[in-house]
């Protein structure tokens, strides 16, 4: 896929991403961190997050390598999960796989998603979908370990269940 095949007002949306990866910073004493691989076309993606004793991201610094799509969803994706918490997160995640994996999705659908709406010309591009998705993938890898860890934490201070 070419980027003008999409409709002009996402390419030049996506391109300004490409030019000015926003974030692409490596994020020290991270809690969370996540990396992602699509050797179909080279992507990479890293990432790092900061939370704030809400638990909400207060720093994110997302390194990507690949094509434009990837570069362009990862900066979309570190402006959009800026100052939410990690359920939230996740359920963006959630809402933004099933849109970008549905071939019907309504544009007011699109709207619920912010900035993250110009991808939607991707939808007709099957095979640049994990580009897109790619970025999403390593945050909820990334995620996933982190509550792990946590849990492991949390075990031994536990007070062990009535028996
Ligand atoms: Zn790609």
């Amino acid at each position: 896929m070419a980027l003008d095949e999409l409709d002009e007002l996402y390419r030049e949306a996506i391109l300004s991403h490409v030019r000015d990866p926003r974030n692409h910073c490596v994020v020290p004493d991270a809690q969370v961190t996540g990396e992602s691989v699509n050797p179909f076309c080279g992507d990479e993606i890293s990432l790092q997050l900061r939370l704030d004793e809400s638990g909400r991201v207060a720093r994110i610094g997302l390194q990507g390598k690949g094509c434009s799509i990837n570069r362009a969803a990862g900066s979309i994706m570190s402006e959009a999960i800026r100052g939410r918490s990690l359920d939230e997160i996740e359920e963006l995640s959630d809402l933004f796989r099933g849109m970008m994996r549905s071939t019907e999705a309504a544009p007011d659908e699109w709207a619920r998603l912010g900035e993250l709406e110009v991808l939607s010309g991707v939808t007709r591009f099957p095979v640049r979908i994990k580009c897109a998705l790619l970025p999403w993938s390593a945050l909820d890898d990334g995620i996933d370990e982190y509550r792990r860890g946590r849990d492991r934490e949390a075990l031994p201070g536990e007070p062990s269940p009535p028996s």
